[in-house]
Order: C-alpha cells, then structure tokens, then sequence
C-alpha cells in the first residue's frame, strides 16, 4: 500500500527535478566548487573531471544530452516513530537522484504489469475474505499504469531522431549504443528496451557493446568526431557494415573499477564524439551525493530554481551534510563520531550502484579507519524512519512475510541543450513534449525487509514491487493497524 497523495506529489516533482539537475550539469563552476575536495581525493571524480577538462579543451562537438534521472523517495513518519500514530501524516522524503545508469525501469515496469493481471484474475480475493472492518480489498484501479519501458524507449529514441542523419560520408545508417558491463545482471533490464528500438517503424538499429576495450575495438571517431560502430562480426574494413552512433546509452562506466587505461580511454573517446550522451560528462557528476547534499544547504536551490519550485523541492529533503572542515561539515563530524547521534544517521561515500553506505552506530569505527583528508568525501545524512506495512517478499531465498519497507523510483526523462547553444528548432521541441507526456507514468517501486538497512535488488537486499494506491488517512490507519497486530 502506499498513499496516493503522495504518489501524485512525486510524479509532479519529476518536471521541476528535472529542471534542477538540467540546470545543475549546465553550471560547470557550482559543478566544481562542490566536488572540488572529492575531485582531489577520490579516483573516479578526478578521472571523470580530467576527461571532461581534456574534451572541453578540444571542443565539444555535441550539443544535445539526453538525461534518464530517478529520483528515489521513502516515506517518513515525522513523528520519529517506525508507526505513525492514526491519522498522522506521513511524507516523502528523498533518498538520493540518480542521473546515470538508472536501473529497474524495465523490471519495475514488468512486476507492475505482474500485480495488475494478478488482481484482474481475482488472485488475491482470498486473502481478504475475513470480515475484518478495514480489510482494504485490491480493486485494479488502485494500481497506478506503468510506462516505464514506453517512456525510456521514447526518450532514446527522440534523441536518436534529433541527432538526424549521419554526418559521415562512408556510412548511410545510425544506431543506438548501448554500453554496458561484462557479465551482467542487468541485461534482462536492458534488453526490453534494445528489442523496443529495434521494434519501432522505422527500426532503430540498436547494438550492446561492453565498456572499455569492446568499445575500443569495435568503434572509431571519424574526421569530424563521429562515433562509428563496427558490428563485431563483419569485417571492420568494410564501411558498408558501419553504423554512426547517434546515441550513447550508458548502463556501465558508473563504477571506478571499470576504469583502468581502457576504461578510460573508452570513455574519453565516447564524449569526444559527435554521439549524445546518456548522460554527458557533466551530468554524470550531478549523480555524486556531494551534490544532492550541496543542494540542501540554504539558499542553493535557489541558484537554479523559482522560489516556488526550490520551496516544493526542499520539502522532500532530509537534513544532509558535508564532512568537510566548513562549520556544518565539523557539527557533522560530532555527530558522526558520537556513538548515539550516529544510530540516527547514515554516511555515504559519492558511489554508485549500492553497498557502500555505512549505517547507524557503524559510522564512528568506520570513520575512525578512514584517513580524515578523505572524509570529506562523504556526506552525513538524516535517518529517514518510514512507516511499517506487513507483506510478503518472494526472492531466490524464498517467501519471507513480516515487517517492509517500500522506495519509490520516479524516473524522469529529457532531452536538453546546452546552455548557450542554440534554441532548439520546432521539430526538436516536439521531440522533447513527446518524450515529457511519456515520462509521466515512468517509475520504479521496490520492497525490503523493514530490518534490513540496505535496498539494492541486484546486490539482493529488496525485491521489485509495485504500489497500490490508498489515501493518506487509510494508509496511517493501515500502518498502525499492522503494528498492533505485530507489535
Ligand atoms: P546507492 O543506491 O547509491 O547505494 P542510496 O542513497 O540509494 O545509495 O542508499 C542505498 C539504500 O540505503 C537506499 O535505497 C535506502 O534503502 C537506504 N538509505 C539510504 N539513505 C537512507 C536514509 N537517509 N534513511 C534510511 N535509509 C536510507
Ligand atoms: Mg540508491
């Protein structure tokens, strides 16, 4: 269950959180003074800062950059309590933005499709023959409609029309790139989407090529920096089986132990090229939770937004700061090194893709290893305390039932150009409206154990799942309901 209040507010937040980060990855100097300390101390921002310094030196070449965000929430008791006392309200609250490699539209979207056949086909009625008073009964239309994979689709492939034909004089066709990790669990979540291109009159032919020395080996820039592919199994000799990138699709590169020399290399010859980035460089970096925390200090939204939108925003913020040596980066570092404080508090490193956080009272001997030049690195941010339903999880441990705890993803998609480049022309604007009315119904929703600190699905720690819409005061009531009934 989950409130549709709240569902609706997260949606309509999408339109004004996409215009954040748009704006955030347009200003390169905010962009630097916030990451400046973890660009002197941390590989991978100093790798992706240098590329970007060695690209922009020669010359972007591509305008346009397509942005696949999700933006994360949690619902929080504001009472401190895990069960919101009846009739309470409860809010959203923002886990972290994702601006690269957003993963679980496609799964997201399939489980939903799951749950709305189940209801139809009567599955669960049983379950809700008792004759309690409140029992809440599944009806279809509290299930809201998922276009994930419709949405994404519309995105990559409004940025492939936008790029138009190929620039090259030795290749007639373009492609979509997708580029992604060796061996990888997320390909059932990548490929619905390659076969949705491929599906699409005309076809958009759509090729995987795995980062680092596949992307080497299999792609050049050509005179005028475009990409071109060679499909692995024809010679690469004969231009008639080339491609032209129009855009590069990144579902790898996020991780720093995917850059040795190939690593790097590949993904300096990737935004040296004339393709559009999902995402570019400079967006890549608004992923780092250095900026979701630079954006919750006073007055920073206000840099990019109306004071409407930065006050509509804001609201879904938890406290989150820095740990470096500013006045609320050494008031952090006490709560961070004081065993009680710390259990209402998680740290967490600028990473991606899951399993790096420190949680509670592990904060301080965590800490307590780490070089202090590095900790400002990190950022120190508020327990979010959600409300507790009871359900069933079904992963490869089994059928686990008792306490969870639901994150909804809402995906946002754009594309935009850069800031002092042309306007873009009428065609192009349709393209973006289009991509915009998609992005709508385009999230993702994942259920965990209510004990377990973490939510990955790939790392095993949640399940995909999806919401079933019930107003706030019914949804409080449900959810002390459930702690009565297990204490
Ligand atoms: P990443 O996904 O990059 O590892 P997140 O910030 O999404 O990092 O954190 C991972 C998970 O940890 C979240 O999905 C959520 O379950 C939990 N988590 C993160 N921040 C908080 C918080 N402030 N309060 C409670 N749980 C959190
Ligand atoms: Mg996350």
């Amino acid at each position: 269950l989950f409130p549709s209040e709240l569902f609706d507010e997260a949606i309509a937040l999408q339109e004004t959180y996409k215009k954040l980060y748009v704006a955030v990855a347009g200003d390169e100097e905010w962009l630097y003074a916030t990451l400046k300390n973890i660009i002197q101390s941390d590989t991978l921002a100093e790798m992706l800062w240098n590329i970007h310094t060695e690209v922009k030196e020669e010359g972007y070449v591509q305008d346009l950059t397509l942005g696949i965000f999700r933006s994360d929430y949690m619902l929080h008791s504001p009472s401190g309590l895990f069960q919101p006392r009846q009739g309470q309200a409860v809010q959203l609250r923002q886990v972290e933005f994702n601006t690269v490699s957003c993963a679980g539209g496609v799964h997201g979207n399939r489980v939903s499709d799951m749950h709305q056949y189940l209801v139809q086909t009567g599955a669960y009625e049983t379950q809700t023959s008792t004759d309690v008073e409140d029992t809440i009964y599944l009806a279809s239309s509290m299930l809201p409609p998922n276009h994930t994979v419709r949405a994404v689709v519309s995105g990559l492939s409004g940025a492939h029309r936008a790029y138009g034909a190929p620039k090259s004089s030795t290749v007639t066709r373009t492609c979509v790139l997708f580029i992604v990790q060796p061996r990888n669990f997320n390909i059932a979540d990548e490929k619905p989407i390659e076969y949705a291109l491929w599906e699409q009159i005309p076809p958009i032919p759509t090729f995987r090529v795995i980062f680092g020395s596949d992307v080497l080996a299999h792609t050049s820039l050509g005179p005028s920096k475009e990409l071109i592919y060679h499909p692995p199994s024809r010679p690469k000799q004969l231009s008639k089986y080339s491609l032209e990138v129009s855009v590069v699709y990144m579902r790898a590169g996020f991780e720093v132990h995917e850059y040795d020399d190939m690593g790097r290399m590949a993904r300096l010859r990737l935004e040296k090229s004339r393709a559009i980035k999902c995402p570019s460089i400079l967006s890549h970096f608004t992923t780092f939770k250095k900026v979701q925390q630079a954006l919750a200090m006073p007055g920073s939204l206000e840099r990019f937004l109306s004071e409407d939108e930065a006050v509509q925003i804001s609201k879904t913020f938890a406290p989150i700061y820095p740990m470096d040596d500013s006045d609320a980066g050494l008031c952090a570092r006490k709560l961070a090194m004081d065993p009680e404080l710390a259990r209402e508090y998680v740290l967490k490193p600028s990473l991606e893709g899951g399993g790096h956080n420190v949680y509670g009272e592990n904060i301080p001997k965590f800490l307590a290893e780490v070089p202090a030049e590095l900790w400002p690195s990190y950022v120190l941010m508020k327990r979010i305390q959600p409300p507790i339903l009871y359900n069933a999880l079904m992963s490869a441990r089994g059928i686990q039932e008792g306490p969870v705890v639901s994150e909804l993803g809402v995906f946002g998609i754009c594309l935009w150009r850069r800031s002092g480049a042309d306007k873009f022309d009428r065609k192009e604007a349709e393209t973006c409206t289009e991509i915009a009315r998609h992005s709508k119904a385009s999230w993702s929703f994942k259920t965990k154990d209510a004990s377990v600190n973490e939510m990955s699905v790939v790392k095993g720690y949640g399940c995909f799942d999806s919401p079933a819409l019930i107003d706030l005061e019914k949804f409080s009531a449900c959810c002390h309901q459930s702690s009565m009934e297990n204490p």
